[in-house]
């Protein structure tokens, strides 16, 4: 019986999958992932808004996999996928798989803007994005405390973008800066951060009540918002809208579009116009039954479906699924149709403030935010535990 499983990709979708095919007899896993660590984006605008250390962010890979016997982690960067001969190319290695799972999520949509302004933006996906953006935050702070002259420019922060990820950042950012001029006095210009929604609101697609919410607390944070704009032309820190507005900025974050992993591009299968992959009702590639795709990579849907947003919680279940239809698949039973639905949204907005859509109950506020990092210490707290167990092994193996 062929039993090589190899999963592409170590954060929510991937290491979910993990975990629920380990320790299964006769299943031998691989888990690559190009960074030894599972960085929870979903805790990235903490980061961003230095409300937190970069080691709180992170889960190490190498320790969490030590804990399961059948399970081997190479910290390697993909660089193709052979889905005809089901051989993985990795820099310097090639793997041959008999199950695939992909779950290497998308990577930021940069616009199409000049090359030197890649040396101040980023995306915010990954830890060394996060981290650009953190310390450039700081690094201008610093500046002003130091130098009469630079505290009285203006400060401009672009995010690009009004979704989930862009809200939180620029809540966060913003956040941060008020509560730091408050508390140290500083005669200094004001942080200015300009949120570019290409809708008419913030948190297109959300419930109305949420979206209120979240509006009135960015106003009330002083975040200027530009509705129904999008960005025509970046040159050498300035942004051009389409409605001809200029913006002058000291730092471009983008966190308006996203698209496929660069490994994943000549992969021959179906891509829906985002670039993610067509699944069907078990998360299988459409034309490759061998091969599952799970998480932001693939275009999920709930039972009627309608598409799902890209979130940690749909890549999660999506990873369980994809795992269990994997041992029915080799226990020749029938598979799993998906059932994946948002059970609901949690949304940071500066500070200890928080907005929740559980559908029926809706808060926001400190009650909300008490929430909001309940369910992100109940997703971290046991991967860390498991991870300490791990490196005691590592530990022991070395000696
Ligand atoms: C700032 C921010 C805030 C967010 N807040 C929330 C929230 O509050 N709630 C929520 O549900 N969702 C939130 N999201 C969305 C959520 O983080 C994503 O939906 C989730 O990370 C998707 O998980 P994934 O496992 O599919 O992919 P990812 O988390 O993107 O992981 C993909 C993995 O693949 C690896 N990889 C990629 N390419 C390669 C390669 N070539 N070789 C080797 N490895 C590779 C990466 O290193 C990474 O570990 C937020 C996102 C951002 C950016």
């Amino acid at each position: 019986m062929s039993n090589h499983v190899v999963i592409l990709g170590g954060a929510y979708a991937g290491i979910t999958a993990m975990q629920k095919l380990s320790n299964t007899p006769g299943l031998n896993i691989t888990l690559i992932d190009q960074h030894p660590y599972h960085f929870l984006q979903t805790e990235g605008y903490e980061l961003i808004a230095s409300n937190t250390p970069f080691e709180d962010t992170i889960v190490s890979l190498p320790a969490l996999c030590a804990n399961y016997d059948n399970v081997t982690f190479k910290h390697r960067r993909i660089v193709s996928v052979d889905n005809q001969n089901k051989i993985v190319h990795l820099e310097h290695e090639e793997l041959v798989y008999d199950t695939l799972i992909i779950a290497l999520g998308s990577v930021t949509k940069f616009f199409n803007c000049s090359k030197n302004v890649h040396n101040y933006s980023s995306g915010a996906k990954s830890l060394r994005g996060a981290l650009k953006l953190n310390q450039f935050f700081q690094d201008e702070l610093y500046k002003r405390l130091e130098s009469n002259k630079k505290s009285k420019e203006s400060f401009n922060i672009i995010v690009g973008g009004a979704g989930l990820s862009g809200v939180e950042i620029a809540a966060g950012m913003q956040e941060f800066f008020n509560r730091y001029y408050a508390s140290n006095s500083l005669c200094c210009a004001k942080l200015q951060i300009h949120l570019i929604a290409s809708r008419e609101t913030v948190l297109n697609g959300m419930h109305e009540n949420i979206i209120k919410s979240a509006s009135n607390r960015l106003e009330e944070l002083g975040v200027t918002l530009h509705t129904q704009s999008r960005l025509k032309k970046i040159e050498a820190h300035t942004a051009l809208l389409e409605d001809g507005t200029d913006i002058n900025f000291d730092f471009m974050i983008f966190a308006g579009g996203t698209t496929t992993a660069p490994c994943l591009r000549d992969i021959a299968l179906e891509q829906s116009p985002n670039g993610q992959f067509v699944v069907d009702a078990y998360l299988r590639a459409v034309d490759n039954s061998s091969i599952y795709i799970v998480g932001d990579a693939a275009a999920l849907c709930d039972k009627k479906g309608r598409a799902l947003p890209p979130t940690a919680q749909t890549a999660r279940q999506s990873g369980k699924l994809a795992a269990q239809n994997v041992l029915r698949s080799y226990q020749n039973k029938k598979l799993k149709k998906s059932d994946l639905k948002i059970k609901g949204i949690a949304i940071a907005l500066g500070g200890k403030y928080a907005v929740i859509d559980l559908g029926a109950v809706r808060l926001n506020g400190y009650p909300a935010y008490l929430i909001k990092k309940l369910i992100e210490r109940f997703y971290k707290w046991p991967l860390w535990w498991k991870a300490s167990q791990g490196f005691k092994k590592i530990n022991t193996c070395d000696i």
